[in-house]
């Protein structure tokens, strides 16, 4: 009997024992950290694999923070050294990433990568490569964006879908115990984009043509505009953080008048002051504000890409109604 018992004791302690380092490899090896670079990807990587709970997902830039003044900080390159995937939209958008090495067994996932983007005109590369410049000296090393094609691809519903399974694709290679879970919840997020895709055209033809105009500062709205049939109307010369000078104001407002422009749209990002200078000085209407480069904190109705892009579209479609 004697004999029994600590033979139980042993097998008891021998076995939790067993239980406990099982547990604690399965943690380790279960969960997979991500760090995207903007809350638009972690949102993709949450809905791809329906919150699963084997990816841990940060997002680099918190909620309603600009991408393109972004700097940094020595939390962030820790939290990038630990991750096991980093996903960033590429394409000029994070310069301040370029500088960073990619530790070992690391996957990286730049998601406009082969994707077909829309090329920026010269305005428009001027207006988003200037926003750093003023007051710095160029030959100093800054985290300056040189855009050539156009990033916000969280504004196109059909690069948004390719970004997607891009990640999906990714996810399952990482984890393929995951694949049935990912697939599904991939397809069920790529239904709802496109059933917003519909809804959201009918809105938009709600108005007529000529009035489908969407004028702002900062072209960040190119792809929806663009699939949704607006036409993109930039107010060239205006920068976000140089207030314009008398002579700069009233080239704008002959401009605005000439082109029949009566509403402007400020955005949730960046300096809204000089347009609303602008707006006030031309007498033109401001149509509300859209999401622009960052999606909506929390009850915003703009905490995912196609929430924004419906919370933009009632915004739009309600001011050019009028
Ligand atoms: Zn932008």
């Amino acid at each position: 009997m004697k004999k029994f018992f600590s033979l139980s004791i042993v097998a008891c302690v021998s076995l939790f024992g067993f239980k406990n380092i099982s547990y604690s490899n399965e943690i380790k090896s279960s969960s997979l950290k991500i760090e995207t670079t903007i809350p638009y990807l972690k949102d993709l990587v949450s809905k791809a694999s329906c919150d699963s709970k084997s990816f841990q997902v940060n997002s680099i830039i918190s909620m309603g923070n600009d991408p393109h003044t972004f700097h940094i900080t020595p939390a962030n390159r820790v939290a990038i050294a630990k991750a096991d995937i980093i996903v960033l939209i590429g394409s000029g958008l994070e310069n301040w990433l370029t500088k960073i090495k990619r530790t070992k067994n690391q996957t990286w996932l730049n998601v406009t990568e082969s994707m077909i983007l829309r090329k920026l005109s010269e305005s428009e590369m001027s207006s988003h490569n200037h926003d750093h410049d003023h007051g710095h000296d160029h030959s100093h090393d800054h985290d300056h964006q040189h855009l050539e094609y156009d990033p916000h691809i969280w504004q196109s519903p059909s690069l948004t879908k390719e970004a997607l399974l891009k990640i999906s694709a990714t996810l399952i290679k990482l984890k393929p115990d995951e694949k049935k879970n990912i697939e599904s919840c991939t397809q069920d997020y790529i239904k709802n984009i496109d059933e917003n895709i519909v809804e959201l055209k009918k809105l938009s033809q709600s108005i007529s043509e000529e009035k489908r105009v969407i004028a702002t500062n900062h072209d960040a709205l190119g792809y929806f505009a663009k699939e949704f049939g607006f036409k993109i109307y930039s107010i060239v010369g205006l920068s976000d953080e140089s207030a314009p000078t008398a002579a700069q104001l009233k080239k704008i407002i002959s401009q605005l008048k000439k082109d029949k422009i009566n509403t402007v749209f400020l955005e949730s990002t960046g300096n809204m002051r000089n347009i609303q200078t602008v707006a006030k000085e031309a007498n033109v209407k401001i149509g509300g504000t859209l999401y622009s480069d960052s999606l909506g904190a929390k009850d915003s109705g703009a905490e995912t890409a196609p929430d924004m892009w419906r919370t933009n579209m009632n915004t739009i479609v309600s001011a050019l109604k009028k």
